[in-house]
């Protein structure tokens, strides 16, 4: 049994935390990380990490931005807080939703606030079902998210989702959700099959689950333009203007979830430029305020802002909304994130840095353990595999992952293992000298773990 210090103790005695298991939690104890700097976290030994993800995939301007704290104690001094329900406002809020909508040069008209992906994911199933109503298609209400997408955890964003741990046991998916095929070509696509070949294929099964359920009972679309949390997949070429055919044929609604790949993660302001979608429904977090404060957007089409306008008309109000949406602190630290983001051009440094990181990254290519190296911008992912010709993965799946995860640590890198893909994402602010450091530390994990395996 490790000894722990008081503030270990506590956690384990009082804290149910997120994404852990809470058994192995009292054994193992919580790493607590007291602060950061740029793209650094230090825990109470005073151990330093190379944070790779960013956090969570959101610190795009690096840990203890000293304008972020700035901006947020000037506006907790002028209005800490109101609401912007019953024609209500305030400037932040305001700006905010300003500025958002300008980014997409007119392809987007509203912005709606939320404090997290998942309540934004949730609020999208409402808009969508009451979209429909407003329209008169009462049947149109089931929405198709892909097999190990991630769109969050609440009872219907949780359903979107197409991980297991995220439906087993919480009595979900809920039964207007579906889940058409993932877009991974290295494990799915099948022998001489071309990138392109595969997004025709992954196209058609949409189409088929569409006619399956009845066209007129599916009401929208929704992924993340590369996938996050369910493995960093990148779509194969071909991929998204195929799938967007699928659903205009269908007059189904496209969602983009850009919590992840919005604000130059992928090298461009938004992910689905970088693909050529074109969403009615665009999804913000994470790099929007870089995780300072909580906040999320759902930014409409102007079609489907006027058929929601116009309902609200009808039934009298929009019913819908938080006590804390567009809170005016997590506004303002928003506001000065995306003016940094804009200032010191982290949308193009993630686009030549992050060559940069793909290039180092792909030098590991022939390494024992890795069977694909694969990326965009600012965003990659390696996956190991038990035997490079075959592909064949490691059994029990997870376990290679799990090891490398906690061998970084050991050697100060924070990554993440998602099964048996480590995840990088690190903070947009990284400089090609970090680049190399991180990817040092992770060639040396590699073959530290390789050289203790049996
Ligand atoms: N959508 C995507 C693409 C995500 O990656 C996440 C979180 O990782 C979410 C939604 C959910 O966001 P949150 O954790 O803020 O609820």
């Amino acid at each position: 049994m490790p000894a722990f210090s008081s503030a270990q103790s506590r956690d384990i005695n009082y804290h149910l935390h997120p994404y852990t298991n809470a058994v192995a939690h009292q054994k193992i104890g919580p790493r607590i990380i007291e602060r950061g700097v740029g793209i650094y976290v230090y825990d109470e030994q005073g151990n330093k990490y190379l944070e790779a993800m960013a956090g969570l995939w959101s610190v795009a301007v690096g840990f203890g931005e000293p304008r972020l704290g700035e901006a947020a104690a000037r506006q907790m001094r002028k209005l800490p807080y109101y609401h912007t329900f019953t024609h209500k406002s305030h400037a932040p809020s305001i700006e905010l939703a300003e500025k958002l909508v300008g980014y997409t040069q007119g392809r987007m008209s509203r912005a709606f606030f939320t404090n997290s992906g998942s309540e934004a994911n949730d609020t999208v199933v409402k808009l969508v079902w009451y979209y429909n109503n407003a329209l008169g298609r009462a049947q149109k209400k089931k929405i198709i998210a892909r097999q190990r997408g991630y769109h969050g955890v609440t009872v219907a964003s949780a359903s979107l989702t197409g991980l297991a741990a995220n439906h087993r046991d919480f009595d979900l998916p809920l039964p207007q959700m579906k889940h058409t095929s993932c877009p991974h070509f290295y494990r799915q696509g099948r022998p001489g099959e071309t990138e392109e070949d595969f997004a025709t294929r992954m196209a058609s099964d949409l189409e088929a689950l569409i006619l399956e359920e009845g066209p007129e009972t599916v009401a929208a679309f929704i992924g993340e333009p590369v996938m996050g949390a369910g493995g960093v997949i990148i779509p194969p070429r071909t991929y998204w203007s195929k799938i967007q055919a699928v659903c205009r044929k269908y007059d189904l609604l496209i969602i983009a979830d850009e919590v992840i790949t919005g604000f130059g993660r992928l090298g461009t302001r938004f992910g689905s430029e970088a693909f050529g979608i074109e969403p009615d429904i665009m999804v913000l977090s994470k790099q929007i305020t870089s995780s300072y404060q909580p906040l999320a957007a759902v930014l409409l089409s102007p079609e489907v802002t006027a058929v929601i306008a116009d309902h609200s008309a009808a039934l009298g109000t929009f019913g819908h909304g938080y006590t804390t949406s567009g809170h005016p602190v997590a506004a303002a630290v928003a506001i000065e994130n995306l003016n940094i983001i804009d200032e010191r051009g982290l949308v193009e440094n993630a686009a030549a840095t992050g060559a940069i990181m793909q290039a180092a990254l792909l030098e590991l290519a022939g390494h024992p353990l890795v069977g694909e190296v694969r990326g965009m911008g600012l965003i990659a992912g390696v996956e190991l595999v038990a035997d490079k010709e075959s592909r064949r993965p490691f059994d029990p799946l997870g376990a290679t992952g799990a090891a490398i995860y906690e061998r970084a640590q050991e050697n100060g890198l924070i990554v993440r293992g998602i099964q048996d893909t480590i995840a990088f994402c690190p903070p947009l602010i990284i400089t090609p000298d970090q680049v190399a450091d991180m990817v040092a530390l992770f060639r040396k994990t590699l073959d530290e773990v390789h050289a203790s395996m049996p």
